[in-house]
Formats: structure tokens, sequence, C-alpha cells
């Protein structure tokens, strides 16, 4: 039989500096009406498509914790609030399109979304909502990518698709080597080993761990969300 599409169910990280793009507010509207298009583009086709936003475009909270001696924990909080307000702009945006969408936040915020149920976000998911996770693990000490790695476990997404302003991974860092190469594909082991900061170790260990490949590719270049979702060959695959 013919299968048309790679991936069936897809998790969709999009960090705060991705929502920002180069707009001098938190949030570049452009960015997410581009995001809400291109997933409304491949939830037509019947993908099933998770979202986890982060938060670093607000607020982060171990730069906070160092430099003004709020303590770890606390600054954590505020980084998780930062990403439930990424997730109601994008809501906001995908619905003024047409898209039914959910957002579940890890901790309870009921008057403005739902809490984490796992099964109640599948069911969202099969009847073709998008839903978007909130509030990270709901955990300080975490990251959104480990959210998302988690996330895309517990619900049985089949990769983490990870929307940066780059093209990808790099073999050193683009901005100060001009030689820097594009890497096609690497391994998790790579990426621990490599030091090429793609995402913290709990992430990345917590996908090898769980089998679930990432595609790190660049937001900014129109229409390759919907390419990543469909399983395209774009930006960078980490897996094996
Ligand atoms: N955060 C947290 N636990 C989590 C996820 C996020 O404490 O499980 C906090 C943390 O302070 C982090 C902030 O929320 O700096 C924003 O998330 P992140 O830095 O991962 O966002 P991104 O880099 O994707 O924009």
């Amino acid at each position: 039989s013919k299968k048309p599409y790679r991936w069936q169910r897809v998790l969709l990280k999009v960090s705060g500096e991705a929502l920002a793009g180069d707009h001098t507010e938190n949030i570049d509207p452009k960015i997410t009406m581009a995001i809400a298009r291109e997933v409304a583009s491949v939830t037509r086709l019947g993908v099933e498509v998770a979202i986890v936003v982060g938060g670093g475009n607000i607020f982060r909270g171990a730069s906070w914790a160092g430099c003004s001696g709020l303590d770890r924990s606390s600054a954590d909080y505020i980084g998780m609030l930062a990403t439930v307000m990424n997730a109601i702009f994008l809501q906001a945006t995908m619905e003024s399109i047409g898209i039914p969408t959910r957002v579940q936040t890890a901790f309870r915020m009921s008057e403005v979304a739902e809490p984490y149920i796992r099964r109640r976000a599948v069911r969202h998911l099969e009847k073709g909502r998008v839903v978007i996770f909130a509030a990270g693990t709901g955990n300080p000490f975490f990251t959104t990518d480990t959210a998302a790695a988690l996330r895309c476990a517990e619900i049985n997404a089949e990769v983490v698709l990870k929307a940066t302003n780059v093209d990808g991974v790099y073999d050193a860092d683009p901005k100060r080597n001009p030689n820097a190469r594009l890497l096609e594909a690497v391994s998790y082991h790579d990426v621990q080993t490599r030091d090429l900061s793609v995402m913290d170790m709990t992430a990345i260990t917590l996908c090898q761990e769980n089998n679930i490949p990432v595609v790190v590719f660049n937001l900014q270049k129109p229409g390759n969300i919907a390419k990543a979702i469909v399983g395209e060959k774009v930006g960078t695959f980490i897996g094996c």
C-alpha cells in the first residue's frame, strides 16, 4: 500500500526565540501566522500535530537567577508562565484561521487552559485538533526541549521537529566560523559529545532512550514547517 506521509503524529517544538523572529517585541505575529498556516496545511492532510512552545523570548529562568539573585525555582516558574503567554498567542492565531486548537498546561490554570491530561490530549489529536502544551514539564530546572521530548514520548508521537532560527546543526558555530558546515544527519552520541548545542542533555537523552528522532530546521524559511511535518528532507536529522 502507498503511504504518502512519513509522519502520522508529530511534536513540533517552537522556541521562544523562533517566535520572536526579527521583531523588536517578544512575538512576531507574522511568524505565528506562518506557523498557523503551515500547520493548517498539514492537518488538512490528516497529520496530527502537537506543539510545545518555549518561553525564551520573554523570560529564561536560568539567566535571571544568575544575574538577579532570584532563586532558580522562582525564576523557572516565571519562565514557565512565559510559555503560557506564547501558547495562548499561538492558539488565538490558529483559531483565527479556523484551526481547532487546545492549550494544555503542565500546572493548573483552569480559567485559561485545560490541565495536561494525556488521554485527553491524544483524543484531541485524533479528532484533528492541534494541542499546544504549555508550562514546559511543570518543573523547575527543566527546559521546554525536555518537555517536547517528554510529551512526544507520552503521546506516542513519532518525531520531535525542532523549529529554530538556524538551518540545522552545524559542525561549528556558523556565526563565528565561516567554514561551518551544515550537517545532514548526526547521532545522539554526536550531539552529546561534540558540543553541537542543539538541545540540552536531558532532552537529547530522553529522545535517545525512547528512539525519538529529532529534526532541527529553520522556521523562517517559508514552507519548512510543512515540509518537516510531512517528512520531507529539511534541516538536520538526529537519530541512531
Ligand atoms: N522552564 C522550566 N521547566 C520546564 C520548561 C521551562 O522551568 O519544564 C522555564 C525555564 O526557566 C526556561 C523557561 O521556562 O528558561 C523558558 O523555557 P525555554 O528556555 O526552554 O524556552 P525556549 O528556549 O524554547 O524559548
